[in-house]
């Protein structure tokens, strides 16, 4: 049999990586470009690919919302975003329609969270959370050997926490801050990506020194979304990626942050003792969406047809 290559997109809002691979350790072709309007950026994909071998299969982790779900009529579009044209765009089908190729649609998170759980430090395991700490926040993983789906899909980082933020002002009261989710202000997302630590402290994330305060507070926000996660998905590993997590000092913290709101109550020693082993950066490292892309195309031909990333 002739060998397989497989086409792979990681959509973000920001930038576009295309990928074809004949599997994790082989990739033979990537291009790397921004997310510009819908036709002309879908079009640089599409010649992306039409110049490489051809491919079996696509597999697309793509910005939201979005619909995942292959049963639904609007399968493969981006739907309600706010990015400037994109609303309605039947991403999945263009690609499909031009490269007439299986096509497999998730979202971004979620197709981090499969990269994470074929060749990652998810490997083996039945439920787990990926949860992504960039331009926004998103969660997403498997539950009971099902990639988590249901109505839409998860939406983790529009999560309410309760602020308790004057448990950080020994120093002297915190300036207020709102939080900048436009549809919340004060979710997860609207207080603790990478977005609004920059509009709190007037500064991006990484040129805050690892002892400013931020990141206490930052930590608090992470921990108590953690310990909800934990006490409603029961999840045997959370992996936490996204450029913030780039300050792999948080990583202490946060655990810390989820053994104190949980306060002995969930027993298990994963949490009790070995806290470090279950919080854990990605195993693939920037590469979880990227290769979670090429193992949905993998999916997807296997199935032969246009799938969502499923066990
Ligand atoms: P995206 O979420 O757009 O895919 P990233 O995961 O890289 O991209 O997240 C970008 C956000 O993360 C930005 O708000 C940026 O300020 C923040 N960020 C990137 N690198 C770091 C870092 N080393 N330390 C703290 N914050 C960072
Ligand atoms: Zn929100």
């Amino acid at each position: 049999m002739s060998e397989q290559l497989y086409g792979g997109i990681e959509a973000c809002g920001t930038k576009f990586v295309c990928t074809v691979a004949a599997g994790p350790d082989d990739i033979r072709a990537e291009t790397r470009f921004a997310t510009g309007a819908p036709t002309a950026t879908l079009q640089q994909a599409i010649d992306f690919f039409r110049a490489q071998p051809p491919i079996t299969a696509l597999g697309i982790g793509a910005f939201g919302p979005a619909d995942p779900d292959p049963r639904s009529l609007t399968f493969g579009f981006i739907t309600t975003t706010p990015k400037p044209g994109w609303a309605g765009v039947d991403f999945a089908g263009v690609m499909q329609r031009a490269l007439n190729v299986p096509v497999g649609f998730d979202t971004d998170v979620n197709v981090a969270a499969l990269g994470e759980w074929r060749w990652g430090a998810a490997q083996g395991l039945e439920s787990f959370v990926y949860l992504t700490v960039g331009t926004g926040i998103g969660g997403g993983g498997v539950i009971n050997g099902q990639m988590m789906h249901g109505l839409i899909h998860p939406e983790m980082g529009h999560m309410r926490l309760p602020r308790r933020e004057e448990r950080f002002a020994a120093a002297g009261p915190l300036p207020p801050f709102a939080g900048i989710c436009p549809f919340h202000g004060d979710c997860l997302e609207g207080l603790a990506a990478g977005p609004a630590i920059e509009a709190r402290w007037g500064k991006k994330g990484g040129e805050l020194p690892p002892d400013h305060p931020a990141w206490t507070l930052e930590a608090y926000y992470l921990g108590t979304a953690l310990s909800n996660l934990i006490c409603i998905l029961s999840p045997q590993r959370i992996i936490l990626g996204g450029g913030v997590m780039e300050q792999r000092h948080l990583f202490p913290l946060v655990r810390q942050e989820v053994q104190q709101a949980l306060n002995g109550y969930v027993a298990s020693p994963a949490i009790l003792a070995q806290i470090d082993s279950y919080i854990v950066p990605p195993g693939l490292g920037n590469r979880a969406g990227m290769l979670g892309a090429i193992a949905l195309a993998q999916q997807a031909a296997a199935t032969r047809k246009g799938a969502h990333s499923t066990a």
